[in-house]
């Protein structure tokens, strides 16, 4: 599956490749490869299935659409119609939702064919894809490694080869962080710009779902699929959607980038070096960059740790033993309640709500949460006095390449650090991707994150163009 979901569709559409070979091809890596438990559950009929009606259309002379018999992955926390959906969870185990999301319909109006749903942490909580209660995904460049979370399923999935593009979700950098420990492209957009119905809701003022890609075009064409208005998300953005796969290509001589003291300092040497050289090789193309303080990027991990615990509290309170899913029977319904949550959520997920229940409780709300809101503020504060000077940001996705399996498992503080380069963008809603440059020293990749204003993704991806093609050349999977 090393082919660019660009170079499928347009051999499936010119009838060149048939559908059906792309997807047994996928069918049969996972099966033979899928040792790092990127997939939870793979949907080998329904998308052989799919892939013989769309050769069926291209032999009757019809367009099955931009992504035309591209293998897609899912996280698990996309609603799909009779599919189980799990989140990670026990306490989902055994729900089929009655619906798809906006974005599982838009993928199958443009011929793509999902091939499963991948594995994350419970809830989208968590950086490594450990906190799973079917167990962690390993990482496909180093099996003793995380591949960053939370969704890192998808991320394993494309790095791994098995599809071209996956979706994830990301509420504080879970698209943009385990791309970058995986060495593949990962998009979180504008918030708005992609719909969330169907997004099982963890922070629903930060969640925004994205591609993960093997390239930046094609996590470009397929953001362009998903994005745009939905009636059934009330925080669905109107208006156009930004110009992204031809933007890939346009040249970024001129653009003013701002490179962020605060994405270098207090990431690790070889990280920084990596992150110091993408800057370089955008002043090569042409880009005007200098380097800028953003003192605000340094609180956004605290505000967030407040906000999205709060969110998630509330959010959570559905899984009540009666709605959805597992159900452990008690003598009342309080008592059900109870042993339902005791032994439906993981640990992670029960710190996050006791966490942010206490945020949000009376004598402590302006304490905490309403000062996590002024912070949030802040931040986007920062962000909007740099784009006053700058076309565009740039800084690490992550202080550290991939760390090992167990490394951060006993200290949620530790854990909860691997998120500081990624939580601003989510605290202000606007649009970040983490794009593949180079290694460490031991073949680990490193991922640059670039930033652009709120809807200014084509800049974003035409950044993000440029830093690929002068990427020092990849590493294949080990
Ligand atoms: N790692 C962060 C957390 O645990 C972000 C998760 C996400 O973006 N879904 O909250």
């Amino acid at each position: 599956m090393s082919d660019l979901a660009l170079q499928i569709a347009a051999d499936v559409r010119a009838g060149r490749r048939s559908a059906r070979e792309v997807v047994e091809e996928s069918l049969s890596l996972i099966a033979t490869g899928d040792d790092i438990h990127a997939f939870l559950e793979v949907l080998a009929d329904e998308a052989l299935a799919r892939a013989d009606a769309i050769d069926r259309s291209v032999a009757d002379g019809e367009d099955p659409g931009p992504l035309a018999g591209v293998p897609i992955a899912l996280k698990d926390n996309l609603c799909t119609r009779g599919i189980p959906t799990t989140c990670s969870s026990r306490i989902l185990a055994g729900w089929r939702p009655p619906y798809d999301a906006t974005v599982v319909e838009r993928l199958r109006d443009a011929g793509a064919v999902l091939v499963g749903k991948t594995n994350m942490d419970e809830f989208a909580m968590g950086s490594s894809t450990e906190n799973s209660c079917s167990g962690p995904t390993l990482n496909p460049r180093d099996r003793g490694r995380v591949p960053g979370g939370s969704s890192g399923g998808s991320a394993a999935s494309v790095a791994a080869g098995f599809v071209p593009l996956a979706l994830g979700s990301d509420t504080g950098g879970s698209i943009r962080q385990p791309a970058a420990l995986c060495g593949v492209v990962g998009v979180k957009p504008t918030y708005g710009l992609v719909s969330r119905y169907g997004l099982v809701a963890f922070a629903s003022s930060l969640d925004q779902i994205g591609p993960l890609g093997a390239s930046v075009a094609d996590a470009a064409l397929c953001l362009e699929v998903i994005a745009g208005h939905d009636a059934r998300d009330t925080t669905s953005l109107e208006g156009p959607v930004p110009d992204m796969l031809a933007a890939v290509e346009r040249p970024v001589r001129g653009l003013r980038v701002g490179l962020v003291t605060e994405l270098v300092e207090g990431t690790s040497p070889e990280v920084a070096a990596r992150v110091r050289e993408s800057a370089e090789a955008l002043a090569g193309a042409g880009c005007a960059v200098e380097e800028v303080s953003i003192p605000q990027f340094r609180y956004g991990l605290s505000a967030y740790y407040l906000i999205a615990p709060a969110e998630a509290s509330s959010n959570l309170a559905r899984f009540d033993g009666v709605r959805y899913g597992l159900r452990v029977d008690a003598s009342d319904a309080e008592a059900m309640n109870v042993a339902t949550r005791t032994a439906g959520f993981g640990p992670e997920v029960k710190r996050r709500i006791m966490l942010g229940t206490y945020a949000l409780s009376a004598g402590y709300y302006d304490e905490y949460y309403a000062k996590a809101q002024r912070v949030r503020r802040w931040v986007a504060n920062g962000f909007a006095d740099a784009y006053a000077k700058f076309d565009a940001l740039l800084g690490a996705t992550t202080p550290t390449t991939a760390f090992a399996l167990g490394e951060h498992s006993e200290d949620p503080l530790a854990m909860y650090r691997s998120d500081t380069c990624t939580v601003p963008a989510n605290l202000s809603g606007d649009p970040a991707m983490s794009v593949p440059f180079g290694t460490d020293a031991g073949g680990l990749p490193v991922g640059v994150q670039v930033f652009a204003p709120a809807l200014g993704e084509d800049v974003m991806f035409a950044l993000a163009g440029a830093l690929e093609r002068s990427a020092p050349t990849k590493e294949p999977p080990r």
